[in-house]
């Protein structure tokens, strides 16, 4: 039988905590971080109109977190600068309304006014146009800039002692410039694999090192 040790630790770091034990170490909440470039995920539709019709995007690279991947495709985006970004990758599967998500310094360069945002909550969010091989596609809605998150299983939301939709913060001190990341929100599925995600923007102000660990903490 295959030993869950991250439930193993939780069980025995709460029966020592239940005697008046607390329980440090090293490792102690750390969760490694996973810098996410630009990128746009696409609704069946949209891959018709920028692909051509009954195209199916063609998977390159497995994702950290199960069922998600970097496929071969890339498009280039535009805004109202007239400046566009090219070479923005493509990650599957497809989903049901299309999302580009871009830092805030790539919001300078397309001059679009992207909110700050959960994965998937796109009301009201920022316009943009797509550009691929086949079509063109203007999205009055759907470019955001990821809010800083972090992945868990149920049973490392359970060892983290946190719950789905819950913010933590997170400390950093390995990268060249020691911080602290705020209002990190907690994302708990059975799909999810512990992971905390960033954007270039944040991973480059600290100078982030990649497979960095880093510490929640909730204070
Ligand atoms: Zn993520």
């Amino acid at each position: 039988m295959a030993i869950d040790v991250t439930a193993v630790t939780a069980a025995v770091r709460s029966v020592l905590e239940a005697q008046g034990i607390s329980v440090i170490s090293d490792k102690a909440n750390m969760v490694p971080v996973g810098v996410s470039n630009r990128h746009i995920h696409l609704s069946t539709a949209d891959v018709e109109t920028l692909f051509g019709k009954g195209y199916e995007l063609q998977p390159m690279k497995e994702l950290s977190q199960p069922g998600q991947f970097a496929c071969k495709e890339q498009l280039t985006i535009i805004g109202p600068s007239m400046r566009a970004i090219e070479k923005v990758r493509v990650l599957g599967p497809v989903r049901k309304a299309t999302q580009v998500e871009i830092s805030r310094t790539d919001s300078y360069t397309l001059k679009v006014k992207a909110p700050v945002r959960e994965s998937g909550k796109i009301e009201g969010s920022a316009g943009l146009t797509i550009v691929g091989p086949k079509g063109v596609v203007h999205i009055d809605q759907g470019c955001i800039i990821a809010n800083r998150h972090i992945h868990m299983s149920p049973a490392d939301g359970e060892a983290f002692g946190v719950k789905d939709g819950e913010y933590v913060n997170v400390e950093v001190d390995n990268g060249e410039r020691r911080t602290k990341w705020y209002d990190v929100q907690v994302r708990v599925s059975p799909d999810f694999r512990l992971e905390m995600h960033v954007d270039t923007d944040d991973a480059n102000a600290v100078g982030l090192p990649c497979g960095s660990m880093v510490r929640v903490v909730k204070d």
